[in-house]
């Protein structure tokens, strides 16, 4: 079962690209641009962090910490400003799990996420425990993306995580046509610089392990538009 994260940045750029970089990860992700949105979302008790900016519209990070602290111990990541000392020194006094200092390297930010789940997670739950929404299956092709594991027909396939990554939202798509810009933000990112024919460099890698080994037809082309798996 995928943890949910929840974002309250008013950077929607930095939210943005942080949401991709935890989607990539396997996390479930929201996100709120305000302090009261940001709030409201973190009390309805759905998700199992949240990463909360301090300089925000309608009610500022603290506060926002502060009034969540009266009802719920929720993991929280505070982003903070460079050098915003009495920030971090606030935010931990109130009960905040971890701060991070803006600009951050996503791979700090995703080991300081990791960390703070690892200590906060209740443990009943078995570690070994698959939800039905970690496994997606069409035609004999069983993608599990808790485990990162693809087999078809009971046989393993095996993918580079980028192959994988791809199989994997288009078969959360199913039916959906997905054009190449929409595969490229999924997959490569929303800042990939590079040509958009890589995806159909990789679907051409996906086919040739998955379609043309087990001589199945499961990404259709849709000509002048995308891919889809029906
Ligand atoms: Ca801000």
């Amino acid at each position: 079962m995928s943890d949910k994260i929840l974002i309250v940045e008013d950077e929607l750029q930095l939210a943005r690209f942080v949401e991709l970089e935890l989607s990539h990860e396997g996390y479930e992700v929201a996100k709120a641009a305000d302090g009261r949105t940001g709030l409201e979302m973190a009390e309805s008790g759905e998700y199992d962090l949240m990463l909360l900016d301090i300089m925000l519209p309608e009610l500022n990070g603290l506060e926002v910490l502060r009034r969540l602290r009266r009802s719920s111990d929720m993991p929280v990541i505070m982003l903070t400003a460079r050098d915003a000392v009495m920030d971090k020194v606030s935010g931990l006094d109130m009960g905040a799990n971890d701060y991070m200092t803006k600009p951050f390297a996503i791979e700090e930010l995703l080991a300081r996420i990791r960390a703070v789940l690892r200590q906060t997670e209740p443990k009943e739950a078995p570690a070994e425990h698959v939800t039905e929404a970690d496994i997606l299956e069409i035609d004999g092709v069983v993608v599990d993306t808790a485990r990162h594991t693809v087999t078809c027909s009971g046989e393993p396939v095996e993918l580079t995580n980028r192959e994988f990554m791809l199989l994997a939202a288009l078969m959360k798509n199913r039916s959906i046509v997905m054009s190449r810009e929409v595969l490229l933000e999924k997959v490569w990112g929303y800042d990939y610089m590079g040509e958009t024919n890589v995806v159909d460099v990789y679907i051409r890698y996906l086919r040739s392990k998955i379609d043309d080994v087990f001589g199945i037809h499961l990404i259709t082309t849709v000509r002048g538009v995308g891919y889809v798996i029906k």
